[in-house]
């Protein structure tokens, strides 16, 4: 099953960055990922204020670019808030939704994340669904249970159609910037009973983009992602570092000839 699916490699900056860095960055990256577009779709997801600067430095370049979050609104009195329709505006693809941090720092609840979803793909952007268990809810074996509440509040929310054309990031909460990456083997299996759960909604659903985040390095990128049910990551630390974030994609290359 993982022969077909293409994979990903993505960057999340989180709130990191400045011009002078950014435009280093992303040069040293467009350079390096030329030579994989071919087998790996890559992406960087950028804090907003730098939508302008990416778009810039890397139109006509084989990268794409998103942003962390978006409003569930199109506009209106929302401070501080940034419409999913503004970033396509700058040429943004991709859209991060639900992350950890966002769940955990802003109380964002898995239905505030399914209609974010919906309000990216109504816009345009493809939405990376991010869901993840915390070390307590493993320990007290409720993985399962809590990825898959937050994956059904998304699949309850959207057509199959929709759902068709989403990412879904699996990034246990107790591997995200600890070092601590999950095994190959608890992170293929819990991309297995993602993907199952996504079948159980529509078959249609089996192509869906499974991506493993949680402290990826070049050490263990190639490991993750040769797995049945990894179809590449979510790289936050990691895509700060063009040669690291560059590794990782070569892994991803060398996983998908390899599969
Ligand atoms: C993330 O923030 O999405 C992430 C996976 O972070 P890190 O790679 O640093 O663990």
């Amino acid at each position: 099953m993982s022969k077909q699916r293409v994979k990903w490699v993505v960057g999340n900056w989180k709130m990191h960055g400045r011009l002078a860095d950014n435009a280093a960055l992303l040069q040293s990256v467009a350079e390096g990922a030329g030579a994989m577009a071919d087998a790996v779709r890559i992406g960087v997801c950028v804090p907003t204020p730098y939508l302008a600067q990416v778009q810039s430095q890397l139109a006509g370049k084989p990268l794409a670019w998103g942003v962390q979050d978006i409003s569930t609104y199109t506009h209106g009195a929302y401070t501080g808030d940034v419409a999913a329709e503004m970033a396509v505006e700058f040429g943004a693809t991709l859209a991060i939704v639900g992350h950890s941090e966002r769940r955990a720092y802003h109380a964002e609840s898995s239905e505030l994340v399914a209609a974010k979803a919906r309000r990216a793909l109504e816009a345009g952007l493809t939405p990376i669904v991010c869901i993840g268990e915390t070390l307590d809810e493993r320990e007290a074996g409720k993985t399962e249970a809590v990825v898959g509440g937050q994956l059904d509040a998304v699949l309850n929310l959207l057509s199959v159609q929709e759902a068709a054309r989403i990412i879904v990031a699996y990034e246990p909460v107790w591997a995200i910037g600890t070092g601590r990456s999950a095994t190959a083997r608890q992170a293929q299996e819990v991309h297995a009973f993602l993907r199952a759960r996504l079948m159980q909604k529509d078959a249609a659903l089996a192509s869906v983009a499974l991506l493993y985040g949680g402290s990826v390095k070049p050490e263990n990128a190639q490991e993750l992602f040769a797995q049945a049910d990894i179809d590449g990551g979510l790289i936050g630390g990691a895509s700060l570092k063009s040669q690291d974030f560059l590794a990782i994609c070569a892994a991803a290359k060398a996983a998908s000839h390899a599969g």
